[in-house]
């Protein structure tokens, strides 16, 4: 026994002290970063939530399970080392008595059974994870594989040490057995069979076993933990803390104000010499940010699904995270480093990571990539695949912010963009003049607001510069507009006074021109009196709802295909005239991902006679972005395979007469695709991509008479 409590304890204290250096390390450089009080205010105010959160996504594991195969072999290997922390008390106990039992419980059959029922179901759960990595290996998949760029060696490490810890665990059970040490009468199935098999070895072998083997288990196990604390498999530990001050939306949905040093960035009054604009070194980040990095487990879901990795582009948010984790730890030293005469005592390698630029090109050693930053499209796929929550788009705008502000650094091409966004309001440049233009098409007269919204208008159609601008997407202006006017619904629209949303000048980075034409979006808005928007751009939608209140803006904002959804469902729109056609719909990734409205544009569609729906392979949740997100609308695709034709390559198997969707830069991007399509034979010249308006217009019955404008 001596032997046992000696080697046992010794072994204990070093590992804790280890393990516990590392963690502490890890606290210091995770303290390093910017306050974030506004996480642990979220939390204070809403304690429910977080709770909710620990239940669904840890021990829930909800979006692991979101992926059948390997997500039930994660839930029985996380549920069996929870169950097995009994063992591990058992382990210990057996250190200072041979006859160990847990107080209470630990003679009770069933306990015994059910450890050996989650050992087993572990091993179950490790073939499987083998299997997976088997069959994705990044060697033979290349790109495909989502384990591409992750860690591979250390992730079999962690699979053999899974295995040992199970291994010594069920052998010196069914040693104890032999020994008339094993405190469970019956029930323990997997220990009896190994029983059985040591029995023949008599019993002082038995002895010799059962000590050896409670010595390796606690020794694997702690060589486990200190493993743990160096590896990815730290999201053990701090997955659960992760989740907890997570924002939570699946796919992100609202972009954060710029804050510094915890406070919400004044730019009447910010100093970029005292205030951190954006992330420009990677201590710019939060707390919460590099939780994010020290939390990522590589597991490549994000990566699979990113619209810019599968196209071919550099940009893959797991590499992304990774690449930032790893400069961060290499940095750890600098950081930490209490002044500058310790600085100067680092060595080379620590100064030369010092001082690397956190985005510039492999010529100046930079972290990341600008052509993988500015390839993101913020389609969300990423944050909503990710089974620990970490936020990658909070961290590419924020990197994206510190480029355009500070260093002015960013596609050239998209700097139009922006010009036109500060002059005129839109991001053509064609100024407020031209947004009355589509409402001269129309054969009723649309109220335009000036002054006071009247009590009788219960909307306010927010039209958008595509929807007022560009003409493919006028048409669902128009068809929207005639469809409200014929269901009775009474709206009015700013036309001249509403600008841009601010939305690409904020997914660029442009945080000051996005505060500058939200406030007077806001003011125009504020002043009207308006409170009920239709918006038929989900980025105006996304931005008005969810962004808008960050700036004394609250309104009730509503998509097109909602409210048509609704008044068709209310019988004040009746769809009659058959559309015989194959219809697919493109779920817009900031309706969908960021706003979870799948179910409205189905719906309308489900009404139209005569449409033969047809789901695409990813779709919903899973839905593949267009291309057009994150301000790339506005910038070349220089790299890989253009995302558009991707999806319209995906859209293709479906064999579609039309294509639908419910946004109109999806509809612009689409749209040129299926051009390109056609003119290289691949489609058919009569396939053609509308809005679930302009569907519904076509079918609907009219209470009064159509102008030829109004229904494309
Ligand atoms: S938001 Fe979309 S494009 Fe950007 S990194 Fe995530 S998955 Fe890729
Ligand atoms: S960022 Fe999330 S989804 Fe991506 S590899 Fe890391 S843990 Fe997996």
């Amino acid at each position: 026994m001596a032997l046992r409590i000696v080697v046992g304890l010794a072994l204990t204290v070093i590992a804790f002290a280890i393990a516990g250096h590392r963690l502490w390390w890890l606290y210091r450089l995770a303290m390093t970063g910017q306050p974030a009080p506004e996480r642990i205010e979220a939390l204070r105010k809403h304690p429910g939530r977080g709770a909710q959160t620990q239940v669904t996504e840890v021990f829930g594991q909800r979006k692991l399970l979101q992926w059948t195969v390997p997500g039930v072999a994660h839930f029985l290997t996380f549920w069996g080392f929870i169950i097995l922390l009994l063992t591990i008390i058992e382990a210990y106990g057996a250190l200072f008595s041979k006859t160990f039992a847990i107080p209470l419980i630990g003679h009770w059959a069933v306990i015994g059974f059910v450890e050996d029922l989650f050992a087993v179901a572990v091993l179950v759960g490790l073939a499987t994870f083998a299997v997976i990595r088997l069959r994705s290996d990044p060697k033979r998949e290349g790109r495909k594989s989502r384990f591409s760029g992750s860690h591979t060696g250390a992730a079999w490490l962690v699979l053999a040490m899974i295995f040992l810890v199970i291994a010594t665990l069920l052998v010196y059970r069914g040693a104890q057995i032999n020994t008339g040490d094993f405190p469970y009468p019956h029930g323990a199935f997997a220990s009896q069979l190994v029983g059985h098999w040591l029995a023949p070895l008599g019993k002082s072998a038995n002895m010799a076993i059962e000590t050896a083997f409670i010595l390796a288990q606690i020794a694997v196990i702690l060589g486990f933990l200190i493993f743990v604390t160096y590896s990815k498999h730290l999201h053990i530990f701090i997955a659960p803390l992760n989740v907890l001050f997570s924002r939570r939306p699946d796919g992100l949905r609202d972009l954060q104000p710029m804050r510094s040093d915890g406070k919400v960035l004044d730019f009447e009054e910010a100093d970029p010499d005292n205030d951190v604009f954006g992330v420009g070194k990677v201590e710019d980040l939060s707390w919460k940010g590099l939780l994010d990095l020290a939390t990522c487990t590589e597991c490549g879901r994000c990566q699979s699904q990113c619209p810019a990795w599968v196209t071919g582009k550099p940009l893959s948010p797991k590499m992304l995270i990774l690449d930032l984790r790893d400069h961060a730890f290499a940095k750890a030293p600098y950081l930490l480093a209490g002044s500058d005469e310790a600085r100067e005592e680092l060595s080379d390698a620590v100064k030369l990571e010092a001082q690397r630029p956190l985005v510039g090109g492999a010529d100046v050693n930079g972290v990341i990539d600008p052509d993988v930053l500015w390839s993101c499209t913020n389609c969300g796929a990423c944050v909503n695949e990710c089974p620990v929550d970490i936020e990658h788009i909070d961290h590419i705008t924020s990197m994206r912010r510190h480029q355009v502000l500070i260093e002015s650094e960013f596609p050239a091409e998209a700097s139009g963009m922006l010009k036109n966004l500060e002059n005129k309001g839109d991001p053509w440049g064609m100024g407020e003049s031209k947004r009355s233009d589509w409402m001269t098409e129309l054969d009723f007269e649309v109220p335009v607001v000036a002054g006071p919204i009247g009590e009788d208008v219960e909307y306010l159609f927010w039209v958008g510069c595509a929807g007022a601008l560009e003409d493919r997407a006028k048409k669902t202006t128009k068809a929207v507009a005639q469809l409200l006017h014929t269901a009775g619904v009474s709206f009015a629209v700013l036309g001249p006074a509403e600008a841009c949303t601010g939305d690409p000048a904020r997914r660029m980075g442009n945080e000051f021109v996005f505060s500058m034409l939200a406030q007077q979006n806001i003011e125009t808005l504020n002043e009207a009196g308006v409170r009920k928007i239709i918006a038929s751009c989900p980025h105006c939608f996304n931005t008005i709802a969810n962004e808008y209140p960050q700036l004394g803006g609250n309104y009730e904002v509503i998509h097109h295909t909602q409210l048509l959804a609704r008044l068709v469902e209310e019988g004040k729109l009746t769809p009659v005239t058959p559309i015989e056609e194959k219809i697919t719909y493109h779920d817009p990734c900031f309706l969908g991902r960021h706003n979870k409205v799948y179910t409205p544009p189905r719906e309308i569609m489900a009404q139209v006679p005569g449409v033969q729906a047809q789901e695409m392979h990813r779709c919903k949740e899973r839905g593949f972005c267009c291309g057009a997100g994150g301000a790339r609308m506005w910038m070349e695709e220089r790299i890989g395979k253009r995302i558009n034709t991707e999806r319209i390559d995906e859209a293709l198997h479906t064999d579609p007469d039309t294509i639908s969707t419910g946004c109109p830069f999806c509809l612009v991007m689409l749209g040129d695709a299926v051009s390109a399509k056609k003119s290289s034979g691949e489609a058919k010249e009569s396939l053609e991509v509308v809005d679930v308006a302009q569907l519904l217009v076509r079918s609907v019955a009219r209470t009064d008479t159509a102008a030829p404008g109004t229904s494309e």
